[in-house]
């Protein structure tokens, strides 16, 4: 008796050498499925109309723009989820693109990152997922910890009070802040207990699940170097804590081979405005103009000193 079989779910290929195109089918299905059997975070909602409307989205390599979903990530309270993470981003090679093909490649990225569900939790209380925004050829990239109230309403990284002081410290180092880039560690803002107001500290399992989607924009903006915002940023970075600010700040530390340098975040400027603490941030600027070759006048190396 012949029967009638069901369409198979991922297409036969004629050629064995079409595994890896049936890998990446088999994972965009898995990941359309996910994310579709879950309610829509109101914060991507239009973002998932958006790319609906304008078809699957491209994938340019298998290696390329993957989060954690795409491979058997363990769940985020696992111990091996660090390590698991780590790998992930280093495989991943961009020392060959074009300056034009990063910039479309970074832009996909933020396509994807943007419909991440990876943190129910998270998911359930941002406004929007903040992806990070700047010069895609960018030599200097800031990194802070987590999106706050701020930057979860505008979708931008550092527009608060903070971002503005960043921004004039950006401008005290002769950069425009459209010069450099400027991401978070964590991509939605860390959800706050009913009836409390702030911002809280990103839990280490939750910039560890983050974490690899960071990597790929350092990846593929290729920078220089880093500043890491304050001492969550570094740990989320670097990896070990509770770290110490005086012990890790005005010296070079390496993420995959990239000079980082750590200091204060400037949240914690505006809570200590005194001339010796924004000297300290100001001198770790100073190490940085010089590692990048940025003239430093005369004027600019006394910035903060008391007279
Ligand atoms: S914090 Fe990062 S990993 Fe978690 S849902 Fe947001 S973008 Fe995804």
């Amino acid at each position: 008796m012949q029967r009638n079989h069901p369409p198979p779910l991922i297409p036969i290929m004629q050629n064995p050498s079409d595994l890896a195109d049936r890998v990446d089918h088999a994972r965009s299905l898995l990941s359309q499925m996910r994310l579709f059997s879950e309610p829509a975070p109101k914060a991507t909602r239009q973002v998932l109309e958006r790319l609906k409307s304008k078809g699957p989205i491209k994938k340019t390599s298998s290696k390329t723009l993957s989060h954690p979903d795409a491979k058997a990530s363990p769940d985020a309270s696992s111990p091996s989820q660090k390590e698991a993470t780590q790998s992930q981003g280093d495989s991943f090679s961009t020392a060959s693109l074009s300056k034009e093909e990063r910039k479309a490649r970074l832009a996909a990225l933020r396509e994807e990152v943007l419909v991440c569900t990876k943190c129910p939790h998270l998911v359930a209380s941002r406004t929007n997922v903040v992806f990070g925004e700047g010069n895609p050829d960018a030599d200097l990239m800031f990194i802070g910890e987590a999106p706050g109230a701020d930057e979860d309403a505008q979708g931008k990284p550092f527009v608060g009070r903070a971002g503005q002081l960043l921004t004039k410290i950006i401008e005290a180092m002769g950069l425009r802040r459209d010069e450099i880039y400027i991401a978070n560690i964590l991509k939605c803002r860390p959800d706050m207990p009913d009836g409390k107001s702030g911002n809280r500290k990103p839990r280490p399992e939750e910039m560890a699940t983050c974490i690899p989607w960071l990597k790929q924009q350092i990846a593929l903006i290729q920078p220089k170097a880093l500043v890491a915002l304050g001492a969550t940023a570094a740990e989320g970075l670097l990896g070990g804590g509770p770290l110490v600010m005086r012990d890790m700040r005005s010296r070079w530390h390496a993420f995959e081979q990239i000079p980082v340098m750590v200091t204060y975040h400037p949240a914690y400027l505006l809570r200590n405005q005194s001339l010796s603490e924004k000297r300290k941030v100001w001198e770790d600027m100073l190490l940085v103009m010089e590692h990048l070759r940025i003239p430093i006048s005369k004027k600019q190396r006394s910035f903060f000193l008391s007279k």
